[in-house]
């Protein structure tokens, strides 16, 4: 039986961490970091995100600014919020809530959050750093999976590393930082001709691909470790992951539950990256 990632007490042990971090950072530079959250729309599943960053701010001492915009807010608007919160000494991260009403192009408004307070790491300035290893920030989820690998004790380097799903926000910054740490990384996707054979070869399996319980006990390797990033809905509506938790928990060495694994992480990464820009302001 697989050894349970608890992904929600790492965290914790992350955010006690930025915590005490945060103190320090305020007794020798007088600087809170700050976040600013911004949802447009009216999306409950965005709703619940935001409320919960929210409180992860207050739970490590942070600022947080909360923008809720109209569904209908036009695309100049929300552009002129960001460059006014871009000069805003008090917000140190901006992070818009996706996705966005259908009218509002995601590349501008992601282009337009300075690279400096993208703590999501999706401008391109960022994800051109994450390539060439000379990050400031990294992504949030891809970021939580690796401090989660890294608590299993297992090394990465010289491991074949599977990862299905190839996504600019999970999947590919995942590869880039498993190659990072020196695993030989293989990405799987949606025209992947034989996606068993793959996972079977996978000493670590992280699977990101949106489908509910695809990863099935037959296509993992015994003693693996799995890291399951789906949130998804099975059947009777409940919340499960990607990976057939019931089944693969009876061949893999470790794996993360949903939920409780991969998801307490990203908010943990998104207080770090946060910590992390608002104390680049005092080095600079
Ligand atoms: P996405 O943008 O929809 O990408 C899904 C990826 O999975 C695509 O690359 C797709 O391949 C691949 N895929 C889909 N079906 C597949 C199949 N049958 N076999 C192999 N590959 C397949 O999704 P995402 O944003 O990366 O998110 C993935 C999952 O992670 C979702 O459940 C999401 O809710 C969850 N998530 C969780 C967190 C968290 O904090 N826990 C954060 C982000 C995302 P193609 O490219 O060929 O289409």
């Amino acid at each position: 039986m697989a050894t349970i990632i608890d992904g929600k007490a790492i965290a914790a042990q992350v955010r006690e961490r930025i915590k005490k971090d945060t103190q320090r950072l305020l007794s020798l530079s007088g600087i809170v970091p700050g976040l600013a959250v911004i949802l447009v729309g009216n999306d409950p599943a965005s709703k619940i995100y935001v409320r919960n960053k929210k409180s992860a701010c207050e739970d490590v001492g942070f600022k947080s600014f909360e923008y809720l915009l109209p569904p209908e807010t036009p695309e100049a608007v929300l552009v002129d919020l960001i460059e006014k919160l871009n000069k805003d000494p008090e917000v140190h991260g901006i992070l818009c809530q996706l996705p966005l009403p259908k009218h509002i192009d995601e590349k501008s408004v992601i282009q337009a959050i300075s690279p400096l307070k993208d703590v999501d790491a999706f401008h391109p300035v960022n994800v051109g750093k994450i390539m060439t290893g000379e990050y400031s920030f990294l992504p949030c989820t891809p970021a939580g999976v690796m401090e989660l690998i890294t608590s299993t004790g297992i090394e990465v380097e010289g491991k074949k590393c599977v990862v299905v799903g190839r996504s600019n926000i999970v999947g590919k910054p995942m590869a880039m930082l498993l190659l990072h740490s020196n695993g030989t990384v293989t990405i799987c996707h949606s025209k992947t001709p034989d996606l068993k054979k793959e996972c079977l070869e996978a000493d670590i399996l992280v699977v990101a691909t949106g489908r509910a319980k695809m990863i099935t006990g037959d296509m993992v390797k015994p003693g693996a470790v799995v890291i399951d990033v789906g949130m998804d809905r099975d059947e009777n509506g409940r919340l499960c992951g990607d990976v057939d938790f019931e089944e693969v928990s009876k061949v893999a060495g470790y794996i993360t539950p949903v939920p409780g694994g991969v998801g307490p992480m990203t908010i943990a990464m998104l207080m770090k990256n946060t910590y992390t820009a608002a104390k680049l302001t005092v080095v600079k």
